[in-house]
């Protein structure tokens, strides 16, 4: 038996990814894309995928490879795709304009029963749902590449989104197995880009003036933060390196504040001369025709990651 209909709106990289997380959960779920054709090969690649995760022992959920494909269908008719369910992924590309136009097109399907939910790494709902009658069951739930392997998702209610919508969400996307987040309002970057952008921004900084080379940069992350971080955040890590985070604050601000007092205003975004310094240094490790490949191995050690966290 299984549960609640999900629905798909976008059948790229995201939309195949979101279809093989509620399957594993047990969920039907219905995809549909602009073009047909993008729904076969999807269909295609999630059966795929789902039997190599299978046999490198990274599948998730409580049922196996085939079950998990057979809870997953495909459409070609929008109206089709949503007609009974009761949460919907939008995945089509990132552009206002354009996700304006397919929430205008699902806005007579929506039912009480229903959330909308926008994939948008950057774009609020704000932006595109003004006009719409079910503006109030809409919001974001962005999630972060590959999301099979790295749970978070950032659920940015808009102005007008119901609370029990963005809880309802919330209770979903926790019950299948992500790892949701929930901002109070819609801000630029939510809350990822933000954190993620003033560490680029010091980075940037510190390559520009000459301080370590592109690859100690990085390492000071690869081995020093981000080994730390895949198990406890920033605010935990003050907490644990004193007798709580008030004696930290208390031991550490002055020496914080002469520190942040040297950062210098974020960058120019991001200035191609500094980037093309970057890319000599780059080329000798991976050169550009080896990023596809780099990203494979990437996939692969979130993937060994993710299992890593399930059995500690
Ligand atoms: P993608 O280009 O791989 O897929 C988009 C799909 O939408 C394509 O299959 C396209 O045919 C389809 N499409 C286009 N117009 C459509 C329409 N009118 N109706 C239905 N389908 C339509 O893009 P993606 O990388 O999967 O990104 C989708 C969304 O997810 C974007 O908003 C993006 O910002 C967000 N996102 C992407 C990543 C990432 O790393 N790729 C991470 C987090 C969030």
């Amino acid at each position: 038996e299984s549960k609640e209909k999900i629905a798909i709106v976008g059948s790229g990289l995201i939309g195949q990814f979101w279809a093989m997380i509620f399957s594993s959960g047990g969920h039907k779920v219905t995809i549909y894309d602009i073009y047909p054709e993008q729904v076969s090969k999807a269909l295609q690649n999630i059966a795929a995928n789902l039997a190599l995760y299978e046999k490198q022992g990274c599948l998730r959920g409580q049922i196996n490879a085939e079950q998990q494909t057979c809870l997953i269908s495909g459409s070609n008719d929008l109206q089709e795709c949503l007609k009974g369910a009761v949460y919907v992924q939008e995945c089509v590309p990132e552009s206002a304009d354009l996700k304006r136009k397919v929430f205008e097109q699902m806005d007579p399907f929506i039912t009480s029963e229903m959330v909308v939910a926008t994939s948008s790494s950057c774009i609020g709902v704000s932006q595109f749902v003004g006009g719409m009658a079910n503006k109030h069951r809409t919001l974001v739930a962005h999630p972060v590449n590959p999301p099979y392997f790295v749970p978070l998702v950032e659920i940015v209610p808009g102005p007008w989104t119901l609370p029990e919508v963005t809880a309802k969400t919330r209770a979903l996307l926790e019950a299948v197995g992500q790892s949701p987040v929930t901002l109070s309002k819609e801000v630029p970057g939510f809350a990822l880009n933000r954190i993620q952008y003033s560490i680029i921004n010091e980075c940037w900084n510190m390559y520009k003036d000459g301080l370590l080379s592109a690859a100690d940069i990085d390492k000071v992350m690869v081995d020093g933060l981000g080994p730390r971080y895949a198990f406890i955040g920033p605010l935990e890590t003050m907490h644990l390196n004193a007798d709580g985070i008030v004696d930290y604050c208390k031991r550490y601000a002055q020496g914080a504040y002469s520190v942040c007092s040297t950062f210098t205003p974020p960058p120019i975004m991001y200035d191609v001369p500094t980037a093309e310094r970057v890319l000599e240094e780059m080329q000798a490790t991976i050169p550009l025709e080896k990023v596809a490949d780099r990203r494979k191995w990437r996939d692969q050690r979130l993937a060994a990651l993710a299992a890593l966290k399930t059995q500690l």
